[in-house]
């Protein structure tokens, strides 16, 4: 259905279904497809008084309702070199592309930088959101900036790297900005020459082995290792981890310790623990559990996955269960990755 007031092209009651990777079949009240700047601007001036809801490739989000207002879905394209020297590239990329070709792209140009962030699902929009990592590297590690758009009164504004606060999955866009921007495009910077190959991560280490060193042999290994740990959002619907790994600090770590000895934390900076959420689960037998429709998946107890038929509220009411049983185990209070709508 045209919205009466425009010609832009403003869907109603539209599934979200294959929108979302945990495959949940919710309908949003308006959706709209954004492909370029100025359709941005237009959709935002004419829709002032909806909630905005900005998507993604929905990799990140749980949805446990009917979504109330204007979704929009972005699609703006464009990968550019923007400055080049004989050892770096400064690249924007437009926030609809697809961020496991972008890496593939990249890695076939011979541009290092995120090799290990190989096959995370998803747009490059959403990337600085939750300052994506894996295996050793974030994206805070080869960001320079976002361009933005104000979703109240649509001006534009540049974030440096700096004043994005990125953190461990987080960024001002989840804390104190968080549903006052949308991300339009960003700016990386990559390296042509001399790249620093990072395989600190013990399971890229042993995978890769005597292999040469170079971008296609880290991220082919990347993609090896996910795709033995995590399940196809295809056939299982999923959002990778749920939680995020919490962090304790070193009083907390040594009496938890002294209980659980076999606890699995490592030290991230003076005084403070970085706990496997994961670990707090599987002790809690919750991998490989079902109930319903739902389940913790059997080869990695941080992702929760549609069994199939599964409604939001059922994969909500799965990690609350978790939430308090670790809880009230460990006194730990575990966050969600996921965004829950
Ligand atoms: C199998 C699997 C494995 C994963 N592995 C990892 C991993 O290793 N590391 C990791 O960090 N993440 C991982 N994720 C999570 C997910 O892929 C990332 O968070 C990804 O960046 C989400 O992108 P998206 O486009 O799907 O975002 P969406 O799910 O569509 O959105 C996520 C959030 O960002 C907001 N958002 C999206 N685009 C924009 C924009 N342009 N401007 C403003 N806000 C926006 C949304 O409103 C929402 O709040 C995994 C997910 C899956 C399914």
């Amino acid at each position: 259905m045209l919205n009466r007031n425009s010609d832009l092209d403003i869907k109603h009651n539209y599934s979200l279904e294959k929108l979302n990777t945990f495959g949940l079949d919710v309908a949003s009240e308006f959706f709209y497809i954004v492909k370029s700047l100025k359709d941005l601007r237009n959709v935002l001036l004419e829709n002032k008084r909806k909630k905005i809801t900005v998507l993604g490739g929905g990799s990140n989000i749980l949805f446990t309702k009917f979504l109330d207002g204007l979704c929009l879905k972005i699609d703006l394209k464009g990968i550019d070199i923007i400055e080049e020297n004989k050892n770096n590239v400064v690249i924007n990329v437009m926030a609809g592309e697809n961020w496991h070709d972008f890496v593939q792209w990249s890695v076939n140009n011979g541009f290092g930088g995120i090799e290990n962030l190989s096959l995370i699902p998803g747009l490059v929009g959403a990337a600085p959101i939750q300052n994506i990592g894996a295996y050793g590297v974030e994206l805070k590690d080869v960001f320079i900036s976002c361009n933005t758009v104000n979703i109240k009164d649509q001006t534009e504004k540049e974030f440096d790297e700096k004043s994005c606060l990125f953190g461990y999955r987080t960024s001002r866009f989840k804390t104190i900005d968080k549903n006052n921007y949308i991300i339009t495009s960003i700016k990386i910077r990559l390296t042509k020459e001399k790249h620093k190959y990072n395989i600190s991560y013990g399971p890229v280490k042993e995978e890769i082995g005597n292999r040469e060193l170079n971008l296609e042999s880290i991220s082919n290994t990347v993609i090896k290792i996910r795709k033995s740990k995590l399940p196809d959002t295809k056939l299982l619907g999923n959002c990778g981890s749920f939680f995020k790994n919490p962090v304790i600090n070193e009083s907390k770590y040594i009496e938890l310790k002294k209980k659980f000895p076999s606890i699995s934390a490592f030290k991230v900076q003076k005084n403070q623990y970085k706990v496997s959420a994961a670990w707090l689960i599987e002790f809690l037998k919750y991998k490989g559990k079902s109930i319903g429709n739902v389940g913790v998946y059997k080869n990695q107890a941080l992702v929760l996955v549609n069994l199939g038929g599964a409604t939001g509220k059922e994969v909500l009411s799965l990690a609350n269960k978790i939430t308090s049983a670790v809880y009230s185990t460990f006194k730990i209070n575990l966050q969600p990755e996921v965004e829950i709508l």
